[in-house]
């Protein structure tokens, strides 16, 4: 077994804190990956503090994990030590239902190993993300990094940009396309970079008017403070596609009285209560509500190769693992620019 260093929470309530683990030895066809940067996502913290329910203690959140292959397995292929190397946000799945067999993994019908708060293809042994010294992974669930400048903010795209990217590619967003983004965060100023970079006229809709500059910078057309209804009226049937990536409460009707005839909200944001929505929201101009969850192993890689052409990575904080308390409390206050990612040589 491998001795791993890594800062777990044992309780919804607990502070971060230095524990030691276990990671199995390298098998035939895995990495092991000496981890460099990890982000911090929100559903790290919706996790961390079981907001979802069913959370699994002790936790090393971690998603976003970019780092060097220190060993390959005697099988891999697509591998060889000193390679750059990421994990996102799951290790395994059942590689045989529909969704497995069409590359669409993150929708397993059978046992999916989620990178942490789960269980590995055995669905006994606990997963532990990127808080952490060193993670091994399967290679067929491990995705190239392309050497560059700012790996730091690389890690990023393995949560972050692919769920944003992949539905853009899904609701086949092109030049010219009207597309809103609902929170300007870590998912959505994303969304922000992607959007624009397929061509098509972005508006960003936040609570936050002193985002507007950051907005755009990252390449939004428009910013719109949504805590003024009059701010919205203007904007009815006028969107063809919004991203919803808040984190917690807020009126989806709101969102949905934007789209145009069969425009579609797809919401990507998981807050912890429910929302309700109005029939007639959707039903007068054809609507969609829809949701998205991350990416298949072969978008994720599409994503990424994407990035590295069109030279978009994620604006990040970084900050030692230490202050990992600090960084959640100030992404939930929303003062985040717009990604904290922790540098692992703290630990
Ligand atoms: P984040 O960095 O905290 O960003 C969330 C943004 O939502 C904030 O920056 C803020 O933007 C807005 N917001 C926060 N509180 C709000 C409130 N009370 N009312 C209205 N707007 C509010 O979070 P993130 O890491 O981007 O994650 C966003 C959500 O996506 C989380 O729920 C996370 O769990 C989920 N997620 C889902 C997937 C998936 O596969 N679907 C993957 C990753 C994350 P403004 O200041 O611009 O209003
Ligand atoms: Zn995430
Ligand atoms: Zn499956």
């Amino acid at each position: 077994m491998l001795e791993t260093q890594g800062y777990a929470v044992t309780d919804p309530k607990a502070d971060f804190k230095p524990w030691r683990f276990e990671r199995r030895e390298v098998g035939p066809h895995d990495v092991l990956i000496e981890i460099l940067y990890c982000g911090v996502c929100h559903s790290d913290i919706h996790q961390a503090r079981d907001e979802w329910g069913g959370s699994m203690y002790p936790m090393v959140p971690g998603h976003e994990i970019v780092g060097r292959v220190a060993e390959v397995g005697a099988e891999v292929s697509k591998f060889k030590a000193g390679d750059l190397a990421g994990v996102g946000c799951f290790v395994d799945s059942c590689r045989e239902c529909s969704s497995c067999q069409e590359g669409l993994e993150q929708y397993c019908e059978g046992h999916i190993a989620m990178t942490y708060n789960g269980t590995e293809a055995d669905q006994k042994t606990p997963t532990y993300g990127g808080y952490s010294s060193h993670i091994v992974s399967d290679e067929a669930y491990t995705l190239k990094i392309a050497p560059s400048a700012k790996l730091e903010a690389v890690a990023p795209l393995l949560c972050a940009g692919i769920t944003t990217y992949s539905p853009l590619r899904r609701f086949g967003v092109k030049a010219g396309d009207k597309v809103g983004v609902v929170g300007l965060g870590g998912l959505g100023h994303m969304a922000v970079k992607l959007a624009a970079s397929m061509g098509a006229e972005v508006t960003v809709l936040s609570t936050s008017p002193s985002k507007e500059e950051d907005a755009r910078r990252l390449g939004a057309h428009h910013f719109v403070v949504t805590r003024e209804p009059q701010n919205l009226q203007v904007l009815a049937n006028s969107f063809d596609l919004i991203i919803d990536a808040v984190s917690a409460e807020h009126d989806l009707n709101l969102y949905l009285g934007l789209l145009k005839r069969d425009g579609a909200l797809v919401l990507v944001g998981a807050p912890e209560k429910p929302a309700s929505v109005h029939a007639f929201s959707l039903i007068p101009k054809r609507r969609t509500l829809a949701g998205s969850m991350i990416g298949g192993i072969a978008e994720t890689q599409e994503m990424l190769d994407y990035c590295a052409e069109h030279n978009i990575v994620s604006d990040v904080e970084v900050i030692p693992i230490q202050k990992i308390e600090e960084a959640y409390e100030r992404t939930i206050k929303g003062d985040v620019r717009y990604r904290f990612v922790i540098d692992m040589k703290s630990l």
